[in-house]
């Protein structure tokens, strides 16, 4: 190139996610570039469900390296496979009381035999304010920290967020996440990327514990349901989205249902470029598709994921049970990819 011609000014890597990922409305909300991000430099606003910047970027790159949504992340993680590497699945239900759980409290039981048996020191869950059933991630140290976080949020999946006051606290040796499997889209990115920021940020992580998700929804969605049921947030007291209808359990037993293609709106754009439904790079993944209802299906797919699954088994905190229905849970994943134009 000639001397005289000046050259393309650099663009920060803030601006390429921005201009690649959150103008295309192809942002997962997973909240892995903030996390890793050394300066601050991005925040969450949960009305538009992106990121923004606020604070000067110093160009690490570490926030391209780890969105599940940008350029070759993206196309790594299209594929027709919708039930990924596998070991075994199972039909599972918990032999602990943990009322809260959304399905059979498979994951509930597997971390509590985590935290129990000191393989990790603490496990990154969703929980929830119960009065405004606001979703909020947080570190559970204690068995009754994971009871009172049991059960599916539907309105966040910022789980990651948690990970970065964590990662630093010395007394913190291993780590469990839970997560969607955007979320683990993040995870298995960070622990693959050699940038100091996502190394630093992944040493501890020990188990990534997948849930299966068809989609998720915004913050104003419990809102809206509260409204249109006609009762109070507070006396919610679980939600569930299936078989084409959200489900909404109340204080004294009461069950009311709204259709969930009312709530259309108030699906997440991002997930509407979703490609996993399975959450195919955890060490283990749970859903209720593929099980009777009040169990659940776990999906086993490392050894690390095996050796959770054994510990929590030999505690009696889970059982397994015959009747695993594989053939569902591919139904279910190629609906959901033929929905967002990728199959
Ligand atoms: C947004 C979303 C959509 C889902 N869609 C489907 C679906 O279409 N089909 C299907 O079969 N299953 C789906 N699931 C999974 C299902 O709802 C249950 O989470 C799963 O079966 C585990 O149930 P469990 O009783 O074993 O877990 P529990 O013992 O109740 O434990 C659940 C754990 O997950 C954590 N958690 C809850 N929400 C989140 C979140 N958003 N991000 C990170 N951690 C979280 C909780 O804090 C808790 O630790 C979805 C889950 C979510 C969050
Ligand atoms: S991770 Fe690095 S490149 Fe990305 S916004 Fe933060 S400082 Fe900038
Ligand atoms: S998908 Fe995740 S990493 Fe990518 S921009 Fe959105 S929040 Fe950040
Ligand atoms: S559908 Fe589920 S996994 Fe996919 S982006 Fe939305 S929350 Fe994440």
């Amino acid at each position: 190139m000639s001397d005289n011609v000046p050259s393309k000014p650099a663009v920060l890597p803030y601006k390429e996610l921005e201009e690649a990922v959150w103008n295309k409305d192809l942002c997962a909300g997973c909240r892995a570039c903030i996390t890793v991000c050394p300066g601050n430099t991005l925040a969450y606003d949960d009305t538009l469900n992106k990121p923004y910047q606020y604070t000067p970027c110093v160009d690490c790159k570490a926030c391209l390296d780890a969105c599940p949504r940008y350029g070759k992340n993206y196309q790594s993680f299209r594929s027709g496979d919708i039930l990924g590497p596998y070991l075994d699945v199972r039909s599972v239900r918990s032999l602990l009381d943990t009322p809260r759980a959304q399905n059979g409290g498979a994951v509930t039981a597997l971390l509590t035999a985590a935290l129990e048996e000191e393989v990790v020191d603490c496990a990154l869950v969703m929980s929830s304010d119960r009065w405004i059933q606001k979703a909020f991630p947080t570190v559970a140290y204690y068995p009754e920290d994971l009871r009172k976080a049991a059960g599916s949020k539907y309105d966040s999946n910022g789980v990651l967020e948690a990970l970065k006051t964590v990662a630093k606290d010395t007394s913190v040796r291993s780590i469990a996440l839970v997560g969607t499997p955007c979320t683990v889209e993040s995870a298995a990115l960070l622990r693959a990327s050699t940038n100091e920021y996502a190394v630093a940020l992944t040493a501890k992580l020990r188990f990534v514990l997948g849930l299966f998700c068809f989609e998720s929804f915004d913050n104003a969605m419990v809102q809206d349901v509260a409204k249109r049921l006609e009762v109070p947030t507070w006396n919610i007291t679980k939600m569930n989205a299936g078989e084409g209808r959200m489900t909404v359990h109340l204080r004294g037993g009461e069950v009311k249902h709204l259709p969930l293609q009312s709530l259309g709106g108030h699906v997440r754009k991002g997930c509407k470029a979703c490609p996993d439904f399975t959450a195919r790079d955890s060490d283990i993944s749970i859903g209720s598709v593929g099980s009777q209802p009040g169990l659940s299906t776990v999906v086993i797919r490392s050894a690390a994921g095996e050796g959770l699954f054994h510990i929590a088994e030999d505690l009696h905190y889970l059982e397994a049970v015959p009747g695993v229905d594989i053939g569902a849970i591919e139904k279910v994943g190629k609906l959901k990819l033929k929905k967002n134009g990728l199959l």
